[in-house]
């Protein structure tokens, strides 16, 4: 890639929109995985733009959004109960746990900080020796190679005060949960670029081949994301379903082999809980048992028998794909970015967010403003 701009050019983008007007005949329902795609979309207009019976559908595809209640409630304990450093993400502070967010927590005086790597995280656990820092590592295999390398350089180091609470996620298995379910309408996906940009692209054959389903890796640009449709609809359109790669200047077909070797090194993969959609097999990565002095959970014995969801955010139907953000009968009324119900209004990956942030003049046109 020379320039992005080549990637936002409006010329571009016009022919690739007409290409798909002259291709698509039937209905299709196509499932963007990332959220990252879906603030694209949105932000982009592109979804104003494509042909009413291409639907693009929001999946998953945000790490703080799935990020289950009892692990922000166990990084409050944290931080409030055990006097830790507890250093996040941004977005993660703002994210309702049962009790309290981590901001809330913040105001009561407990020492939360916002970092952009976990390295900075070592970098204050070596400044504050009597001080035990915690990093709260959120997000999918994209994030993964960092948090790891955190802990390899914290271990390397002779860092003992450093430690993770881990709330990683795997994009595939939550495909194959999405396709499980027997309410599901998805008729193909585009493929996370980022996280295939690590894991490679191999992982997805089965899935295709699985439930016959066309899978298109795809960028994050207006050009990309349209190329990705246009591939996905043409496979659609002649009853093909085939592993494509839009990508190809980011993600190779193997992934990045040091990154992986990496994410093995302290990773195993888990059974995890994704908020709003429940337990997903073998869907997460948890700190292998050598490593344990630096997981969190294992180090300060933390056990929170009991979170609990606001039960009227329907962010499980949105991330399923049932419902557009602006169908939950809370959206833009009693969740909004400042006061949020749920995660995918507070998240910068959310798709209730992108919508309220990018697409409210359509929406506020469409409930009757
Ligand atoms: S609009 Fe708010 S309440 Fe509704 S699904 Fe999104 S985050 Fe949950």
């Amino acid at each position: 890639m020379k320039y992005v701009s080549e990637f936002r050019s409006p010329e571009v983008v016009d022919a690739l929109l007409k290409e798909i007007r002259e291709t698509v005949k039937g209905n299709w329902n196509i499932m963007e995985v990332c959220g990252g795609q879906t603030h694209s979309l949105v932000k982009n207009g592109i979804l104003n733009m494509l042909p009413s019976n291409v639907q693009m559908v929001h999946g998953p595809g945000c790490p703080v959004c799935v990020t289950p209640v009892n692990l922000i409630d166990k990084a409050v304990h944290l931080a409030m109960d055990h006097n830790v450093i507890l250093c996040s993400y941004g977005d993660m502070i703002r994210v309702p746990g049962s009790g309290m967010s981590l901001l809330e927590a913040k105001s009561k005086g407990a020492d939360v900080r916002i970092l952009y790597s976990p390295l900075e995280a070592v970098k204050i656990a070596k400044e504050n020796p009597d001080r035990e820092v915690v990093f709260f590592a959120v997000g999918f295999e994209t994030t993964a190679p960092a948090n790891a390398l955190s802990v390899i350089h914290a271990f390397k180091e002779g860092v003992k005060n450093y430690s993770i609470l881990t709330s990683h996620v795997l994009v595939p298995p939550a495909m194959e949960a999405i396709m499980s379910d027997a309410a599901c309408k998805v008729d193909a996906f585009l493929g996370a670029g980022h996280v295939c940009a690590i894991m490679g692209i191999g992982e997805y054959y089965p899935i295709v081949e699985k439930y016959k389903i066309p899978i298109v890796v795809t960028g994050f640009e207006p050009v990309d994301l349209l190329e990705g449709i246009l591939m996905t609809v043409k496979q659609l359109e002649k009853g093909e379903y085939k592993l494509e790669n839009q990508y190809t200047r980011v993600v190779e077909t193997g992934g990045n082999k040091n990154a992986v070797k990496t994410i093995d090194e302290i990773f195993e993969v888990t059974d995890r809980e994704w908020r709003g959609i429940g337990e997903i097999p073998r869907s997460g990565y948890g700190v292998k048992e050598q490593y344990s002095a630096y997981d969190a959970v294992r180090k300060f014995k933390i056990d929170i028998a009991e979170s609990h969801e606001d039960l009227t955010c329907l962010s499980g139907d949105v991330m399923k794909g049932k419902i557009k953000p602006d169908q939950c009968p809370n959206f833009g009324t009693k969740c909004t970015p400042v006061q949020p119900l749920g995660a995918p209004m507070v998240s910068s990956e959310g798709a209730c967010a992108a919508y309220y942030n990018f697409h409210m003049a359509t929406v506020l046109e469409g409930i009757g403003h």
